[in-house]
């Protein structure tokens, strides 16, 4: 296992690129926007500077692992000699199946089928596919190149051969995978949002003001960042879509996103990347103040 296709050159594509080929991994990265591939690879080169810089890399190092990494705008032929493929693009699940139909059509019959999804059925994503058996989740945490955790999602029909291959490759990695099955949400999700959704219900009832409940987080339950400013860094639009595949997947009310997160995702309040949300960001600088609506 040496070629790997990264598919998606976004937040989690350019580190999931970055992590093998630091590696020693061969890395085709795919985007269908050559702009997210340049930019992809001035991120990984800026995140290499900064190891550098922290001196757990050498320059030699940053070389070797830039020169592991090849960029292409067509997916059928960076596919075509993958043998372990990693899907990292937008999370849309006709989009999905619509690229797993066609990496199945043109990745080597014996290559692994990978996601990255936070959400999205794994079970689901195989079945559009002629080797459900070796489609597998490998769920990345963001940033890639710093957090430890990959969750790896056995799908319905993932042969326990393919489980262990993805397993002892994400430990090649220096990263510490956990094996979980394919219910909505996993294991991470299934726990952080509906604490986050919960969260946003307590400052909707008036329990308690934006940094209140991020303060009785971070000082009581020792999280280094409170639900409500998580969430605006996930995105509150994908805060909900998370929650909505719970509530379908379960059809348990527990699972209900609650209305002023609806609110907020469809007045375009996503939270960081849309400059506001709990908190209000200012653009170019890392501060952050409770936004006007919850003052
Ligand atoms: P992103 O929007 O930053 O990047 C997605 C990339 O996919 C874009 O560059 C886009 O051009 C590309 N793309 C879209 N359609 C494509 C196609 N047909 N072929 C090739 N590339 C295509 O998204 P992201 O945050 O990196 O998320 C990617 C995946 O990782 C999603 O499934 C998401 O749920 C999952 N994920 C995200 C995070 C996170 O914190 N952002 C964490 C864990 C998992």
């Amino acid at each position: 296992m040496n070629n790997v296709t990264v598919i998606g050159a976004g937040t989690m594509g350019n580190g999931i690129a970055h992590v093998f080929a630091m590696k020693g991994y061969k890395v085709n990265l795919v985007d269908i926007s050559e702009t997210a591939l340049e930019k992809a690879i001035a991120t990984i080169t800026k995140n290499l500077d900064r190891m550098i810089a922290k001196e757990r890399i050498s320059e030699a190092d940053k070389a070797d692992t830039l020169a592991n990494i090849s960029t292409n705008s067509d997916l059928p032929s960076g596919v075509s000699k993958a043998d372990l493929v990693v899907e990292a693009a937008t999370e849309n699940i006709d989009l999905k199946l619509k690229i797993f139909q066609q990496i199945d059509e043109h990745a080597p019959a014996s290559a692994i089928l990978a996601t990255n999804t936070s959400s999205i059925s794994i079970t689901k994503i195989a079945a559009v596919t002629k080797r459900p058996n070796q489609v597998i989740g490998m769920h990345f945490m963001n940033p890639v190149p710093v957090m430890k955790l990959v969750e790896v999602i056995r799908g319905y029909a993932t042969t326990n051969e393919v489980t262990d291959t993805i397993m002892e490759m994400s430990k090649k990695l220096g990263k510490i995978p956990v094996e979980v099955n394919d219910y909505p949400g996993f294991v991470a999700n299934r726990i952080l949002m509906p604490m986050i959704n919960e969260a946003i219900y307590t400052l909707h009832e008036g329990v308690a003001g934006v940094e209140g409940i991020d303060t009785v987080m971070k000082l009581g339950m020792a999280h280094p960042m409170g639900p409500l400013q998580l969430a605006d860094f996930i995105g509150l639009d994908v805060v909900l879509a998370i929650c909505k595949v719970l509530y379908d997947g379960f059809g348990n009310p527990k699972y209900a996103p609650c209305p002023l997160l609806v609110n907020m995702v469809t007045a375009g309040k996503l939270g960081r990347k849309s400059g506001e949300g709990f908190y209000t960001y200012t653009h170019g600088t890392k501060d952050w103040i409770v936004a006007d609506n919850f003052k």
